[in-house]
Parts: C-alpha cells; structure tokens; sequence
C-alpha cells in the first residue's frame, strides 16, 4: 500500500512550489487509494510560527486538499507535529550513538571553516574531514575538560550510495561527495536531517515525492534508514522521486522568496483552487498532449509518476490564467456568483454596501462570467452599476472621445430615449442606427456610448449593460457626458 507524506516547515507564507508537492503527493495517494500523511515540520523554533502554521492548514483547506493523518484528524502515528515529537527524536539519536552510527563531534565552527578553506585551497573535497570519527574516550573527556561542547554527527559509509529515483532514473553519488554530517545541535536540537526520515520511518512512507532542492539529501537520509533498519526502527527504505524546478521570471528558479511564488497572490487574485491546481500539476506533469485544462477527478484518475517529467518546469502567469479563465467557465453560474461574493464587498468592491444591488449582479452575472480570467477582475468589471457615478479615466475618455464622438453621442442619445429597454436588440439597433448617420461602424459608434456610461473602453456586452443599468440611469450618464 501507498503511504505518502507532505511535511512543510511552517516558515512564511505558503508558496507555489510547496503547493505542487502537495498536490503531487495528494494525487499520487488518490491514485493508488493510499494514505497521505501530513507532517508538520516545525524544530526550528526561529523560523517557524503559529501563524505560519494556521496559515498552512487554511491554505491547504482552501485548495480542497484533504489527508489521512495529520494536523486535525490524528492518526496512528500521532502527534504529527515535530516539535511535539521530541521524545522520538532524543531516543532515537542516543540509539544511534549507542550503535556506532554516530558519534560526538567537537569540532568548532572556526575549525571546520579553516579545514574547509585548506582543502578548497588545496583542491581536495571540502566535506567534513572525519576529524571526530574515531576519537578515544580520552580525547573526548579532554575536549569535555576544555569546555568545548558537541553536536552528533552521522557516520557516512566510506562506499558510493545508488538509489533509482522514480522520476531521474538511477543515480550515484561518491562518497567524497557525502561526508559525515549533523544531526543533533549542540544545544540538543535535532536537525531536519534527523527529523526528517525518523518520522519517515516511522509513519512507514513508501514513497518521497519532494522537490530537486532535496536530491542532495537522499543519499544521507539513505544512509541513515539503513541504520534505522538495523537497529530496528526502520522497515524499509522507501522509493524517492524528486520533481523538476519550478523556474519563474528571467528563467531563474522561482524562490520561496518571489512575489510571484506566493499561493496568497493567487488567491487574492482570485484563482479557483480547481484552476490554480489544474495548472500547478502541470508544472512537471502532463495529463495529455492535446489537453491541459481538466478537473481535478480527472487528474488523479490519470496521474502517474512515469509521466512526470525531470526538466525544469517554468512558471507561466498567462497559462495560469488562462486555464483558470476556462475553470470559471465550467462553473454554474449561480456557483460563479457565489465564488465572486468576496469581490463584490469592501475592502475591493469601491461601492458602498448599500448601493450593491443584487438583482442587477444576478442579471449581469451570466455575461461576466465568460469574461473574467480571474474573480478579482468582477469588481472593475460591474462598477458601473453600483457606484453612483462610472470611474472616468481620463486616458479612456479621450480615447473614445475623438473628433466628433461628440456629435455621434447627441445622436445616439436621441435614439435610445426612443428605444425598446427592455430588449439589448433595439438598444444596440439605436447605436448602429446612430452609428450610420456619422458613417461608423457598430464597434466605433458604441465606443462613446461604453465609455459614458460605463467609464470604460471594454468591458461586459454594451448593450445588456446598458438594459440592466436601466434607462434613466444610463441617459443622465451620457448627459453628464455631453454637458
Ligand atoms: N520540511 C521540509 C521542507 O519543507 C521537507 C522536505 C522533504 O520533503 O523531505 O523542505
């Protein structure tokens, strides 16, 4: 059986990259009708906050994830937070010791430094000499008597480690290259390299899906199960499968940093989860060559690792938007207005609460709908029918307003006081009607009419606007405008 893990430290806001992993491993333990565990990795008490925490749980809600262990459900292998977890890890480092596995190392951070600069000088691998390996129980005490204190190091086999990763293919790594490292603080903290693969080990995880960032770890934390298992701790090694880079802006990889890798941005934006995780899964993974907009059933009933993909993945707004543009589409529209509920009230919509008018929203909902690549773009969109005013723009206006919109305004004016309002046809006969008589086109003669009644050069059908502003409303619009 499938038993995955999602474990994110809980520092700063959650990111994109964080939110592919989970979704990878999400689908993943779907697929296979297997469990996902959901880990908390909180040991380091400078980064790590409760904010943070609460931050993550209601992103991970938000984006419709759920898990079989974890934060709020509990679980055979609770408690599922590290820093609760002390005990396990206490224990588990003085087994290690005990073993041979690992031992104390009094090496000070100046001493490492200058080694580390003397071999790099001297053209050697500049990993940990081994300096602490093999220290005699007489050396030790004279290191305790000189008052130096100790971190615990990991025993690094003198052998080259080869693993298959599920998505890179087999891949070796020389010794030299992964020397003895720590696991335990010398105030006793315990280190994610520790941390990290004991709860692996103990929540039984098969598989590690996790980002390339952590590639260089394996090899240790390979290590480091294998002692486990001999001292019983450990059942097994589990698979590890390391997806691509997530490459941003300028072709540089997206940090945790970015702006742009915030999941809060995109929210705020108002991506739907569907849509934001329709496209996140496609950073790394394809669901068909002719087809990338699906539903979220539909991922994880293809998703597999053999599709995954090792290349950098990169990280394209449009594409987000666009796939999020035809998620909204497959909405219902009463399923659609409900989502832009947020949109349409302070601290973003500028109306006041009471100019909001719900049956003009439910009669312009449907025509917006297919229009917005995101819900945030709501708010721009129905200003016109809630603020008692259109925001002029300046730059709009005299876009619209060339040489002789004046005249045609006075002419379609004219034309709409004698108009059907309660058919867009007749409005939009007015218009073209209008439109004729100064030799303009539809699109041209309109462009005036938007613009004073809407503040706008593009925005929703004109003439559905203009029904469901209503007649008197729309008229001392263009009124106002020809004044
Ligand atoms: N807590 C680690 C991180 O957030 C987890 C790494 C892993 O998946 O092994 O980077």
């Amino acid at each position: 059986t499938v038993r995955v893990r999602f474990c994110p430290s809980p520092t700063g806001n959650p990111h994109v990259g964080l939110v592919r992993t989970a979704l990878f491993n999400w689908a993943f333990a779907r697929h296979h009708g297997g469990t996902l565990v959901f880990r908390i990795e909180d040991t380091d008490a400078a980064r790590d906050s409760e904010e943070s925490y609460e931050q993550l749980l209601d992103s991970m809600r938000w984006l419709g994830f759920d898990w079989d262990e974890g934060p709020e459900v509990g679980g055979p292998h609770a408690p599922y937070r590290q820093s609760q977890r002390m005990d396990v890890y206490r224990d588990v480092a003085a087994k290690l010791v005990d073993g041979g596995y690992a031992y104390p190392c009094y090496c000070t951070t100046e001493e490492l430094d200058a080694r580390r600069e003397a071999a790099r000088a001297a053209g050697k691998p500049s990993g940990y000499d081994g300096a602490c390996r093999d220290l005699t129980a007489e050396q030790k005490q004279a290191y305790e008597a000189e008052g130096r204190s100790h971190i615990i190091r990991f025993r690094m086999p003198d052998e080259a480690t080869t693993f298959t990763d599920l998505v890179r293919g087999e891949i070796t790594v020389q010794a030299e290259n992964v020397t003895d490292y720590g696991i335990v603080r010398a105030n006793g903290a315990p280190l994610y390299t520790l941390v990290n693969p004991v709860d692996d080990a103990l929540m039984e995880i098969t598989h590690v899906l996790r980002g390339e960032d952590l590639l260089s770890s394996t090899p240790r934390q390979i290590a480091l199960y294998k002692a486990l298992i001999e001292l019983g701790v450990a059942k097994e090694i589990p698979a590890f499968g390391h997806l691509p880079y997530v490459m941003g802006e300028g072709n540089k990889k997206l940090s945790k940093r970015d702006p742009q890798a915030s999941l809060n941005l995109y929210r705020e934006r108002g991506f739907l989860p569907e849509g934001l995780l329709n496209y996140l899964s496609l950073l790394g993974w394809s669901f068909s060559a002719d087809q990338d907009v699906f539903t979220i059933d539909q991922m994880i009933a293809k998703f597999d690792l053999a599709d995954v993909n090792s290349n950098p993945a990169r990280f394209d707004l449009k594409k987000a938007e666009a796939i999020n543009a035809d998620h909204i589409r497959m909405l219902d529209v009463q399923a659609f207005a409900a989502a832009c509920e947020p949109w349409l009230k302070a601290p973003h919509a500028p109306w006041a609460p009471e100019d909001f008018d719900p049956a003009a929203w439910a009669a312009i909902a449907p025509h917006a709908q297919s229009r917005v690549k995101v819900l945030s773009e709501i708010t721009d969109n129905v200003d016109f029918l809630f603020l008692p005013e259109p925001v002029f723009d300046e730059a709009s206006w005299t876009k619209a307003m060339k040489e002789g919109s004046d005249a045609l305004l006075r002419t379609a004016r004219a034309k709409l006081e004698a108009a059907d309002w309660s058919s867009p046809e007749s409005l939009k006969e007015a218009v073209l009607a209008a439109g004729e008589e100064h030799g303009l086109k539809l699109g041209k003669a309109q462009a005036p009419v938007r613009v004073a009644v809407t503040g706008r050069t593009v925005g929703l059908p004109l003439f559905e606007s203009l029904e469901i502003l209503g007649k008197d409303r729309a008229l001392a619009r263009v009124d106002a405008a020809l004044a």
